[in-house]
């Protein structure tokens, strides 16, 4: 854990009509709190270099805000600069991490809604930490705003948020909910829900509840089972919410959203990527109404678990496409980077042991 002296509120921590009200407290026009959100936007390091505000309004906003609610600790390099990790501190001395990853055409963030998981995955690196809390809609959104910051000053835009990191975003809802829709918010970072992934472990009720909002987020499921007795032990939420509720769930929000959901499989070597899976995954899934994601397992200290070979990886590929289904091979990217999920944290901590 890194120690955090407690510090003064962070200014995204403000909703829009509490910053419009702090600033008409201070005889400020409306069109400031606009000018304010588009300097975080555009990545402003300090209230100082917001040169279209007033000298004294700068300072007062200093003397009142923090800029961020989060404090870069560690940064780490993979695949020659395209993918970079950032290990922020946040209050209560707790950790979390977010992964860039730049494309020709897009820029990813990969961000974190809790402070480890309380599901508890058997191969995932957080889940196998300990739990701490869920982050707020305003740290979501600064580790948002921190990726867009440093993009900027290599001429790049974000374009894309997945909530892969750390945590369970649906055990974390309305803080998600809320973070996609600032993340959105033209003002601010202006990135469309339609780029914005939310990976789940199932959370069936919240999975409903997401479908009535009114945002056209893309849902990703985190499956990496087509049985119960398999996925009951990969993702122990599923012995609360089985596949059966699962699938019908993702269903009707593929329908209510008229969007196709994404299936995250997790290839396990010799645990999960065999013929008998990828036939009960054909089976189980409407090829119309999804999209399987294959992601080879990225390594985790001291796990049993192994990654499959490229040749097993593609054949797994091969049958599940023969069964009907769109599959895709996710890349490992990030991996020198300690990219997948919690594990540049699960480092740090314990080197810091
Ligand atoms: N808790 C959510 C979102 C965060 S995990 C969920 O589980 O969906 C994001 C994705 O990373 C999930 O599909 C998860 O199964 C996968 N993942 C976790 N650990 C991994 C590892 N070591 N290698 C590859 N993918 C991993
Ligand atoms: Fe939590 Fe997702 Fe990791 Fe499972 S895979 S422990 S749900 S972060």
């Amino acid at each position: 854990m890194v120690s955090t002296v407690q510090l003064l509120p962070p200014i995204t921590s403000l909703a829009a009509e509490q910053l419009q009200e702090w600033l008409s407290r201070r005889g400020q026009p409306a069109f400031r709190a606009r000018q304010l959100r588009a300097w975080l936007a555009r990545g402003a390091g300090s209230f100082e270099e917001m040169h279209d505000l007033p000298a004294g309004l700068r300072s007062e906003l200093a003397g009142a805000f923090r800029l961020s609610s989060l404090e870069p600790v560690l940064e780490s390099v993979a695949d020659r600069g395209l993918t970079t990790k950032l290990l922020y501190g946040l209050d209560g001395g707790y950790t979390v991490e977010a992964v860039t990853m730049r494309y020709p055409r897009r820029t990813t963030l990969c961000i974190s809604s809790q402070v480890g998981c309380p599901i508890g995955c058997p191969f995932c690196a957080t889940g196998q930490g300990p739990f701490g809390r869920g982050l707020r809609a305003h740290e979501i959104l600064d580790q948002a705003l921190d990726a867009a910051r440093r993009l900027s000053a290599e001429g790049r835009r974000l374009s894309h948020v997945v909530f892969m990191g750390m945590g369970e975003p649906m055990a974390n809802y309305s803080a998600v909910v809320e973070s996609v829709r600032l993340i959105a918010e033209e003002e601010l970072l202006g990135i469309s829900p339609r780029r914005i992934v939310v990976s789940t472990a199932g959370l069936v009720p919240r999975i409903a509840q997401l479908a009535t909002e009114k945002l056209s987020v893309t849902l990703a499921i985190s499956l990496h089972a087509a049985r119960d007795e398999l996925r009951d032990e990969l993702v122990p939420i599923n012995r609360r919410y089985p596949l059966a509720e699962l699938i019908a769930a993702s269903g009707d929000f593929a329908r209510q959203t008229r969007r196709r959901v994404s299936y995250e499989w997790v290839v396990l070597a010799g645990v999960n990527d065999s013929d008998r899976d990828a036939d009960e995954l054909g089976r189980l899934l409407d090829p119309y109404l999804s999209h399987v994601n294959l992601i080879p397992w990225n390594p985790v200290e001291d796990s049993p678990f192994q990654g499959p070979t490229p040749d097993s990886l593609a054949r797994f590929a091969k049958r599940i496409q023969e069964r009907g289904l769109n599959v895709t091979v996710r890349d490992t990217r990030g991996r020198e980077a300690d990219a997948a999920c919690g594990q540049l944290r699960a480092r740090v901590q314990k080197a810091t042991a």
